[in-house]
């Protein structure tokens, strides 16, 4: 997996901006709370630098983003107007709102940027162009129906790129955490840039930080994959099994791994299509000479919940009614050692049911050994919207050496995928 060091080239870094209006793409869908307060401004934070590169440059910015998942156009819930304050305060300026993307008004405003200013649009999401995919179909329809709806939501989609590449002068691509969507602004929008478009700081440090960990990781390299099931992790162990020494199996996949070599695991998650997957993966393991470890012993709960019973249990002999929720004590005994062993280290998937703080521990033990061994001088990566969730809860984010702000972006990259959001940059 030699990929190009685009980066390198399409630098926002060396880019004359002055006078210049640059679009950018930023990833600002960030968690709100019931009264569309931001309860989580990482995000937001992150793009700052690329914000400030250009205006201090001399350039002026249009921001678009997309916020959740709306159904339709003007979904009050869904507004930008929610995050306004958020980007104001970690910027340091005001900003101007569009209130759409598409209107006379939000042209206008664009046209008439002086540098400094900052433009936000409206959420992208409100248009079906940016995913380019029909809504509001019924139910009943016809294929044929269907097939039309995609047909003129593709072509109006055409319009929608157009209308946005006419605002600037510039593309700026730094959502990491969209780039493996096809969608307008992240991929499609760039062809209207063929000299002028750009990765943010945010997309050239994440493309750093995983290309230092696939291409020349100091060793050993170890892999922690937790999260709850084998087949949404099996795309990307399959793709680490060429590259790291020792891999580490926790959370809710350990008990189908379980089954598969004959344990008993009472009412742990389980997929009985995964058996045949999981033996074989230990025996390519075996093949490569790859340390697999898996948790020994598990926390054991009779219910998914914070006032559960739990008793600590061999992790291949989980009595009737009990579930697997957690690692125990042995298992963070030996994952802690494991980890320390590790100079380069990537950990996507809590190992434990980490939003109930009952058993949360092993989680937080994993963490904490991942800081132990980055403050020994080992290269940490942490990625996927739980992991990520994790690390922050514990307060160890700034004690890893890389937090990705990718969760589905981070695992199609390292399995191998070309993001569209990076190849339309490339081109
Ligand atoms: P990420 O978002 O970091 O990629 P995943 O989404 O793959 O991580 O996995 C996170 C989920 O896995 C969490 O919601 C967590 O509760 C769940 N999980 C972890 N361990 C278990 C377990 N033993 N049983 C069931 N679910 C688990
Ligand atoms: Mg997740």
């Amino acid at each position: 997996m030699n990929r190009p060091k685009t980066y390198d080239m399409n630098t926002i870094d060396t880019y004359d901006f002055k006078g210049k209006r640059a679009i950018i793409r930023v990833d600002f869908n960030t968690p709100l709370d019931e009264n569309g307060k931001v309860t989580d401004e990482t995000r937001i934070r992150a793009a700052i630098p690329t914000i400030k590169k250009v205006l201090a440059g001399g350039g002026s910015v249009i921001l678009m983003t997309h916020l959740g998942r709306p159904k339709k156009n003007n979904d009050a819930k869904y507004s930008l107007v929610h995050i306004i304050p958020t980007i104001e305060k970690l910027l340091g300026q005001k900003i101007i709102f569009a209130g759409d993307c598409m209107g006379e008004k939000a042209a206008q405003l664009a046209r008439n940027l002086k540098p400094g200013d900052v433009l936000l649009l409206e959420n992208l999401r409100f248009y079906a162009e940016e995913e380019g995919k029909p809504r509001g179909l019924a139910d009943d329809a016809s294929d044929e129906e269907k097939s039309a709806a995609k047909k003129a939501v593709k072509e109006s989609q055409k319009e929608f790129v157009k209308r946005l590449a006419s605002y600037a002068d510039v593309y700026i691509n730094d959502a990491f955490g969209t780039a493996h969507r096809a969608h307008a602004s992240t991929a499609l929008i760039a062809a209207y840039f063929p000299n002028d478009k750009l990765f943010g700081y945010v997309m050239e440090n994440e493309l750093k930080a995983i290309d230092k960990v696939l291409e020349a990781p100091q060793r050993p390299f170890l892999a922690i994959l937790g999260g709850s099931k084998v087949s949404t992790k099996i795309t990307i162990i399959e793709k680490l099994m060429d590259r790291v020494d020792t891999l580490i199996l926790g959370g809710g996949m350990t008990y189908t791994f379980m089954v598969a070599q004959d344990g008993k695991i009472g009412s742990s998650i389980c997929e009985p299509d995964q058996f045949e997957t999981a033996r074989s993966i230990l025996a390519k393991a075996k093949e490569k000479g790859i340390q697999v470890v898996l948790a020994e012993d598990t926390l054991a709960a009779n219910a998914i919940s914070e006032d559960a019973d739990t008793k600590e249990v061999p992790s291949n002999d989980i009595p009737d009614g009990w579930s697997g929720v957690d690692i125990a004590s042995k298992a963070k005994v030996t994952f802690r050692d494991t980890i320390l062993k590790a100079k380069t280290i990537m950990w996507n998937g809590p190992v434990g049911i980490f939003e109930i703080d009952k058993f949360a521990t092993g989680t937080k033990a994993v963490a904490e050994a991942v800081a132990e061994a980055t403050s020994h001088g080992a290269y940490s990566l942490v990625g996927g919207g739980d992991s990520v969730a994790a690390v922050n809860k514990f307060g160890l984010a700034d004690k890893v050496s890389y937090v990705s702000t990718g969760g589905g972006a981070l695992l199609e990259y390292i399995e191998g995928a070309e993001l569209p959001g990076v190849a339309a940059i490339r081109k």
